[in-house]
């Protein structure tokens, strides 16, 4: 049965029978402000809401596959359109449906206006059933923590959950943290109200660090002496940023980005004039941080990047993407200093404690009011080191196809901290994104209920945003030897393009800006094995006419 069992229902006429084809999708306008979605599939026809549950993308402009699994074109959050529930995240909560019936020609669905207003529908979930005896605790409550713990609930897990995070807040959208200066209450970049886990009964411990897990005795123990057991562990500790060390660091005014209390620092230096000029603000570190801190403070600071790299995010991008989002970054003001290599700190002449430039090796020091270290992060995992758990050189755990770690039979790994090998490349490597980190831990929760039943099959997905306008991505090239790039790069004004990231002649990878659905409809085809290769790309094949057909 669909959601609107009990609302106040209207029997809407959407369309003449026949008049779609299987496999078509239509948006179907109830007036100016409300419509939903309507499918076909093997001759049968399904009602959703239309609107992405994570930030509201059409799905009517996404692409879909012949089963029906609909890809968001802006984060790519997957969908079932036959039942309206999460395939993948970003997304948070499932899709409304609505009861379709087909009578005297025509293709009529139940709706409510009530229920149109509100798209989203909170995911099925159990409670806690105070008879059962089994627990989970998830160290960290951030996007992989908290997507294994509310999938958990979906799943049917009715024991106890309970996470420990080091912050003091319920889990948050940390990616708004580099897009968005002066974030003054933490309640509005909150992933889900407080009532919200206290409605499922998963229990937070904030403002506490966990500092060793003991694997034997299957207990964790926390900063103020707590010991915790558990029957299954998910370690979702996430990454914390890198310092190296620079003389004069520790000075006021020198930051890393990755909590709220960061961005409201970052935010209160980069906010206030000095004297009768705008605040020098220097980023340390040309990664997406880097370049999404700039865009953000742009308005109130005079910007600066400092990268080690000729082409800013080239080795992600390749240097014609780089270079291109580099001259977009100049073209609003920010400078850069590039291929060069910082040396340390200076204070300022009137305040022996706050900084006053960088120092940079062979070249002029930059004038700084306020620095921000965007150097990349290091898997926060030092609570691990007596664990005896399988550490990799860079302190992330070794998992295996359902991210449970190597050699341990309760306790798996998640999200940043978590070195797993692609299914597509075969290569060991680790992942620092958001959807990744959501798809981690709701595959372990999936894998804790239904014991090892579902092997990690996601295809890398991500989106910087820079200056109001995104860039997305998706597949893994941590190397290419070409790059091939459609579209326009030259112009600033008229940017949009496609690049494939290219190895042996294999598409490993491909980002777009202002080319919407091209990475969704790309991602969709490296997951079926679909992908043209980059001859066929040289030689005219647009990869969004290639059906999306599941076998
Ligand atoms: C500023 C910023 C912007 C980003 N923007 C994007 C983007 O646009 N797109 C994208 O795809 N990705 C983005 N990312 C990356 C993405 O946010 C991360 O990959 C994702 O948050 C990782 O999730 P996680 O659960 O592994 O770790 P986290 O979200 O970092 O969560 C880790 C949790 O563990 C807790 N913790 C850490 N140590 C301890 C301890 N010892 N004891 C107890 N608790 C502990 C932390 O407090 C936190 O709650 C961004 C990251 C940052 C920092």
């Amino acid at each position: 049965m669909s959601d609107t069992s009990k609302s106040n229902l209207q029997d809407f006429f959407a369309i003449k029978d026949g008049e779609m084809q299987s496999m078509e999708r239509k948006e179907i306008k109830v007036n100016e402000n409300l419509s939903f979605l309507l499918t076909r599939l093997d001759n049968r026809y399904y009602a959703t809401s239309n609107t992405c549950t994570h930030y509201g993308a059409k799905l009517s402009e996404s692409p879909m596959t012949s089963e029906g699994r609909v890809i968001c074109k802006w984060h790519g959050a997957c969908f079932d359109l036959k039942t309206g529930d999460i395939e993948d995240a970003p997304a948070l909560d499932r899709l409304r449906t609505f009861d379709v019936s087909v009578r005297d020609g025509g293709v009529y669905v139940k709706i409510s206006q009530e229920e149109l207003e509100n798209p989203r529908l909170l995911p099925k979930c159990v409670k806690h059933n105070p008879e059962s005896k089994e627990t989970v605790v998830i160290l960290g409550g951030g996007a992989s923590g908290s997507g294994a713990a509310q999938r958990l609930r979906e799943e049917g897990f009715d024991g106890r959950i309970r996470i420990v995070s080091r912050e003091n807040y319920y889990p948050i959208d940390r990616i708004k943290i580099t897009k968005q200066l002066g974030i003054d209450n933490v309640n509005s970049i909150l992933l889900r109200p407080k009532e919200f886990w206290d409605n499922l009964d998963i229990e937070f411990l904030l403002n506490t660090d966990v500092v060793n897990v003991d694997p034997k005795a299957k207990t964790v123990t926390l900063a103020q002496g707590q010991v915790w057991s558990f029957d299954h562990l998910i370690l979702a500790t996430g990454g914390w940023p890198r310092k190296f060390g620079w003389e004069g660091e520790n000075l006021k005014n020198i930051f890393t980005i990755r909590t709220v209390d960061d961005n409201q620092k970052v935010s209160k230096g980069a906010f206030t004039k000095t004297t009768q000029r705008k605040p020098n603000l220097v980023v340390v570190g040309s990664s997406f941080i880097g370049m999404e801190l700039v865009a953000a403070a742009n308005e109130k600071a005079n910007t600066t990047v400092i990268g080690q790299d000729r082409v800013p995010l080239a080795n992600v991008l390749g240097p014609v993407v780089g270079d291109a989002m580099k001259r977009r970054h100049e073209s609003k003001g920010v400078k850069f200093v590039l291929d060069a290599k910082v040396t340390g700190f200076k204070h300022k002449d009137s305040d022996t404690s706050a900084v006053g430039s960088v120092a940079v090796e062979g070249r002029d020091s930059v004038p700084a009011d306020i620095v921000i270290l965007a150097v990349g992060v290091a898997p926060q995992t030092s609570y691990l080191e007596k664990s005896g758990l399988p550490l990799a050189k860079d302190k992330s755990l070794l998992v295996d196809r359902y991210f449970k770690v190597q050699g341990s039979d309760s306790i798996y790994a998640t999200g940043d901290i978590a070195t797993f090998t692609n299914r597509l490349t075969g290569k060991q490597m680790r992942i620092e994104h958001w959807a990744h980190a959501e798809n981690t831990g709701r595959t372990v929760a999936t894998n804790i209920v239904k014991k090892k039943s579902v092997e990690f099959n996601f295809v890398p997905f991500f989106w910087t945003v820079l200056f109001g306008a995104t860039l997305r991505y998706c597949g893994f090239a941590k190397s290419f030897d070409r790059v091939i790039v459609q579209g326009e790069t030259s112009d600033i004004e008229k940017m949009s393009f496609v690049a494939y990231y290219t190895k042996n002649n294999n598409v490993l990878a491909i980002s777009s800006y202002m080319k919407d659905p091209i990475v969704s409809h790309c991602a969709e085809l490296l997951r079926l094995g679909k992908m043209p290769t980059a001859s066929e790309i040289d030689s005219g094949v647009n990869p969004l006419e290639i059906p999306l057909i599941e076998i």
